[in-house]
């Protein structure tokens, strides 16, 4: 199938969202190499950032499809691009955690790294103006985020899923995948998929000898080794993953 850049219909601040000319039912997402944190408060780039996170995201969605967990990912279409099912985004960051890091280890009090029995998945209302607040189940309804229940406890039964096949995958290559940020849409068909992307951007991502961060935090933190780490990942992905998806 030969795909057809068409007009750029949103630019984030990771990807542009271009359509893809005939299809209507897809689109074209290109990578950035912008880095940015705090809701964009905090801004950075590097070069190649987007290569590499298009190719981390691309060898996790195809992961995922191995294990049966549809997603949006159709076809890499250059070394930054990726043609995607269209999907209405679903308003809703879901976050999985798997230890405490971050915003939770401030909100109680607990010191990060400690391990969470079973993985809690919240919901995070995807509006940069009101800096994705935290929602119960009833505030996301409330707000028509989604239209029912049962569609959170989809979200919720995919996060965990996902998880499950990730902390496999990351774990492969000594990594430990202490939190995540998932995106979900709905395509024309009606089916729920996993969209957006996957990478250090979204995830948490802890060496398991050495507990070195390889993931956006040695950006908000000012860790230093920023592209060393990204570049660390996917080369071990590549290294193990690589010619098997
Ligand atoms: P943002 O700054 O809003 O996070 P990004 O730079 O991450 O934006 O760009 C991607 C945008 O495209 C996001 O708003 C994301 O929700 C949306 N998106 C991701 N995958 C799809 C898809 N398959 N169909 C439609 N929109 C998508
Ligand atoms: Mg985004």
């Amino acid at each position: 199938m030969e795909w057809q850049k068409g007009e750029l219909i949103y630019e984030g601040k990771a990807k542009r969202v271009y359509s893809v000319q005939g299809s209507p039912d897809y689109c074209w997402l290109e990578y950035k190499d912008s880095l940015t944190a705090f809701n964009a408060q905090k801004k950075g780039s590097f070069e190649g950032k987007g290569l590499i996170n298009s190719e981390i995201a691309t060898l996790i969605f195809r992961f995922l499809k191995r294990r049966g967990i549809p997603s949006h990912w159709v076809a890499k279409v250059s070394p930054v691009e990726m043609v995607c099912e269209r999907v209405k985004i679903i308003p809703l960051e879901v976050v999985i955690r798997n230890r405490i890091a971050g915003s939770t280890a401030k909100k109680l009090g607990w010191e990060e790294g400690r391990e969470i029995p079973s993985p809690l998945v919240e919901f995070y209302l995807k509006d940069d103006a009101l800096g994705d607040p935290f929602l119960s189940d009833d505030q996301a309804l409330l707000v028509g985020a989604v239209q029912d229940r049962q569609t959170l406890d989809s979200l919720r039964q995919q996060a965990l899923k996902i998880n499950g096949a990730l902390r496999e995958m990351f774990s492969t290559i000594g990594l430990d995948l202490v939190d995540f940020k998932l995106e979900f849409g709905m395509n024309s068909k009606g089916n729920l998929l996993l969209a957006d992307e996957i990478s250090p951007d979204s995830c948490r991502l802890w060496d398991q000898q050495t507990g070195e961060k390889m993931d956006k935090d040695r950006f908000r933190r000012d860790l230093g080794r920023v592209e060393e780490s990204y570049r660390e990942v996917l080369q071990r992905l590549k290294t193990r993953w690589g010619d098997q998806l």
